[in-house]
């Protein structure tokens, strides 16, 4: 059962917790989706909360399915850890760590992208993205969503990735990602391991945040300290929420809840 959060409240027994970590996913939590992907950014505001935050001694570790290099100029923040490409990627300690097993992916997401090409260029609003082993399709701004979601995963069935790369939905993105037992889920243990952390304050609002609150929770059974919470709205996926302890509205609900954090601290 999800709880609508309306206050800090039901948070107080996991940010008492020492240390702390919040760990967020980037895109649709911290930062408005947009319709050019490129073009989202964590706002001014939010990056304040979260520096003030980690001025606290809270760890705050940003998990998304964005390239390392591409989070970081969201973010836009240094004293932070970092988990990109869903976990292939991390960011510690001002030090990357790759996955093993990931550059032979990155060739071959190249040959698939070829692949792909044509059928994503001819069709308007279909947009590639290059993340280093994933490849990223990005169907939001194509005037009919449902037709171009179907071509490029048929022309995703015909290429080189059939079954090479696991092919994963998001909010209105197809992204095939290296079939390594790397998720989201992984990289909020590993970070959560790394950091030390005793309790963990953990928000996303897409299907692959999923994995993220599943391990969240087999964190709690092992003893740590932790509440998850997703971003409910229009395009939020229910099962999502489903997945959290609790919901907030929006990305607002999300710096709403940031605010009260910083507040609550001492
Ligand atoms: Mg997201």
């Amino acid at each position: 059962m999800t709880h609508e959060l309306t206050s800090i409240e039901p948070l107080l027994p996991v940010i008492r917790q020492r240390p702390l970590g919040l760990m967020s996913d980037i895109d649709g939590t911290l930062s408005p989706i947009v319709s050019r992907p490129e073009e989202a950014t964590v706002p001014e505001a939010t990056r304040t909360l979260l520096r003030q935050l980690v001025a606290k001694g809270v760890k705050v570790g940003l998990i998304t399915g964005r390239s390392l290099e591409m989070a970081q100029r969201m973010a836009g923040l240094g004293d932070v850890a970092y988990a990109a490409d869903h976990g292939l990627s991390l960011w510690l300690d001002g030090q990357q760590e790759t996955a093993p097993g990931l550059g032979e992916y990155e060739a071959l997401a190249r040959e698939v992208e070829q692949d792909i090409r044509a059928v994503c260029e001819a069709i308007d609003g279909v947009q590639m993205e290059n993340k280093g082993a994933l490849l990223a399709v990005h169907y939001r701004r194509a005037g009919d969503p449902a037709a171009a979601r179907k071509a490029v995963l048929a022309a995703v069935e015909r290429s080189r990735a059939a079954g090479r790369f696991r092919a994963q939905e998001g909010r209105m993105v197809i992204e095939l990602r290296p079939p390594l037992e790397v998720d989201k889920g992984t990289a909020l243990k590993t970070l959560a391991e790394r950091l030390g952390l005793r309790g963990v304050v953990c928000l996303g609002d897409d299907i692959t945040d999923i994995d993220m609150f599943a391990a969240a929770r087999r964190q709690r059974a092992g003893g740590m300290s932790i509440a998850t919470v997703a971003v409910a709205g229009e395009e939020a996926a229910p099962e999502v929420v489903a997945a959290a302890d609790y919901a907030v509205e929006g990305v607002a609900g999300v710096s709403q809840l940031l605010r009260e954090m910083v507040r609550a601290l001492p």
